[in-house]
């Protein structure tokens, strides 16, 4: 019988196909008594071999983990670590097989975690099962099976972890469904980078659904339909197509280069935030990193990290990356804060001490650090390493940033270190620097510029971006945005400068015409959006829309009324549109 929830979707998207319901229970039950092992050393080989693996899934998960699962990530690899000598121990000693030695230590230990009755305990024990049956499944091969099972499905489960995901990922799912989680869990991050559609279901009852029920799920509208009648199905073949081959379409165009019918290339680079996502951009099509959101190397830490980590990271993300890679220095702040600085809460946080004002009141923890690890490794990577500055909204900052350039090139050739400057760019993001960007530009060595309209939509419409009650307010699209940033490309021309843009008004498709037309040509998103900007952008004939955006600009009121033309617009040069 047809059941339909609603849900909240996590990452976008839209499928019809089998259910798979995720079962780690079985695994677990799986590691049954069997003989005694001839070879007990092959066998801890075994194991260490498994262990190996495991420890690499979770390294690879903490790169791109939000600040609050690094620390459980940590403990997880303690917790495998003891597991696996206690488990080594038992093989050594009994002569049993690796499967059963790692169930019998997580059995003992789940035995006396339960014992202690305290709810962080018990936490502790599903992280532990978590880990014995992943560590288990490996062992026995359960999950180079799976992928035959789960190619297509969309995978149903109660909660999906981190390991779980890497691990359907290779088996090419096609959706994620849970009950538990959250927009900004590791999941929802990992499902939308990996462009998984991914819907969270608070009353989905798991019990209730088996292997081989289809479901249609709909991570455009948040909607699950389970096992669709065939009424249904009939009102969602044509989207469901549509949408199949807009994906197809767009996955193909993400490896082209971007060019307009009338011959103008634009570049799509990808806005990262983790040493993971840079590592799949390629894949994605992404010519390079329009942002590196550098948040995630400060983030879970006791202390500042120094400039050796900082280049550490930076250089690992540049080696693994073609094109070049811009770097945003550190910008956080009151309503973002980091363990290691004592931040004294605002009630106005995005009006206050952050980007570049904190960087210059923390000068010594934050930014030198930051500049010293740029100048190193621009000494080895060249033009490839650019930086830029969040937040400027005087142009005294640049200078100041500047001072402390020049005082850090001073140390390093007194230590006869070899350093080179990367090119120096500044985030158009506040007002400010958007009317006055002439100052900007003559304070010190400006060699490109980024808008950043994710502020900058804020500050011009008096909006919080992250306060709902007034989300409706909030839109790119909005008239004064747009006027604004046209003047800002036009400012910039006359000093000689191109702008590029970064924020996630690139990831709008009614802007992408917009911002082309009025001459940028150089494009940050999300890495799972590079195909379809790519697609959008190969439609256009830029002489032909560029006297409609540019009356569109000067006439329109609403962000209703520049959605409406645009909308036509892109339908006269054949752009499908779904959403
Ligand atoms: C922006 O403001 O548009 C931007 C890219 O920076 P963030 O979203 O990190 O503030
Ligand atoms: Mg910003």
């Amino acid at each position: 019988m047809e059941r339909i929830y609603r849900g909240l979707v996590a990452s976008p998207g839209l499928t019809y196909s089998a259910i798979a319901v995720l079962k780690r229970k079985v695994v677990l039950e799986g590691a049954i008594e069997s003989e005694k092992v001839r070879d007990v050393n092959a066998e801890v080989d075994r194991l260490e071999r498994a262990k190996k693996r495991l420890m690499e899934e979770l390294e690879k998960l903490k790169e791109s983990a939000p600040e609050e699962e690094k620390d459980l990530l940590d403990a997880e690899v303690m917790m495998l670590e003891a597991l696996v000598a206690e488990a080594t121990e038992l093989i050594l000693s009994e002569g049993i097989r690796a499967e059963v030695a790692v169930k019998n230590v997580f059995e003992r230990y789940a035995k006396q975690l339960k014992e202690a009755s305290s709810s962080t305990i018990a936490l502790r024990v599903h992280d532990l099962e978590d880990l014995a049956t992943r560590l288990i499944g490996i062992l026995m091969g359960v999950y180079e099976k799976e992928v035959k099972l789960l190619r297509g499905k969309v995978v149903v489960a109660d909660k999906i972890l981190p390991l779980d995901f890497m691990n359907l990922i290779r088996c090419g799912i096609s959706g994620i469904v849970s009950r538990e989680g959250g927009l900004t869990s590791h999941v929802a991050i990992l499902a939308r980078s990996y462009g998984i559609p991914y819907l969270i279901v608070s009353d989905l009852d798991v019990s209730t659904l088996s292997d081989g029920y289809t479901c249609i799920l709909d991570c455009i509208n948040g909607v699950l339909i389970i096992n669709p009648r065939e009424s249904t199905l009939e009102r969602y073949r044509d989207v469901i197509a549509m949408y199949r081959e807009l994906s197809r379409v767009c996955r193909e165009e993400a490896l082209k280069e971007a060019v307009t019918r009338d011959g103008i290339r634009v570049h799509v680079l990808c806005n990262v935030g983790s040493i993971e996502e840079a590592k799949v951009l390629k894949s994605y099509g992404g010519e390079g990193i329009g942002i590196l959101r550098l948040e995630f190397v400060y983030m879970g830490r006791s202390s500042p990290p120094t400039a050796e980590d900082i280049e550490k990271v930076l250089e690992e993300i540049v080696n693994s990356v073609d094109g070049e890679v811009t770097v945003r220095a550190l910008d956080i702040g009151a309503d973002k804060p980091v363990k290691f600085l004592q931040l004294t809460p605002e009630s106005n946080p995005q009006l206050g001490l952050r980007g570049i004002r904190l960087l210059l009141q923390y000068r010594d923890e934050l930014l030198k650090p930051f500049i010293e690890a740029t100048l190193r490794l621009a000494a080895r990577v060249g033009d490839k390493l650019r930086i830029m500055l969040p937040l400027v909204s005087s142009p005294i900052e640049v200078k100041e940033f500047m001072k402390i350039v020049e005082e850090v090139e001073n140390e390093l050739r007194e230590k006869g270190v070899r350093y080179s400057r990367p090119k120096l760019g500044i985030m158009v993001e506040t007002p400010a620097a958007a009317i006055l960007l002439d100052r900007f530009v003559k304070a010190g060595p400006i060699e490109f510029i980024s808008l950043g309209t994710n502020d900058l939509t804020q500050y011009v419409l008096a909006v919080d971006r992250e306060n709902p009650r007034v989300a409706h307010l909030y839109s790119e699209l909005h008239p004064a945005v747009l006027r604004l940033i046209r003047d800002v490309v036009e400012r910039a021309r006359r000093c000689g400068l191109d702008v590029e843009i970064c924020g996630e008004m690139t990831s709008n498709v009614y802007a992408i015409p917009i911002l082309i037309s009025i001459g940028i040509r150089k494009l940050s998103v999300s890495p799972s959006f590079v195909g379809r900007t790519k697609y959008v952008i190969r439609k256009l004939n830029v002489s032909k829309i560029k006297p409609i955006i540019d009356e569109l600009i000067d006439e329109a009121s609403t962000p209703e009324e520049v959605r409406e033309v645009v909308t036509r617009l892109l339908r006269d040069f054949g752009v499908k549109l779904l959403v």
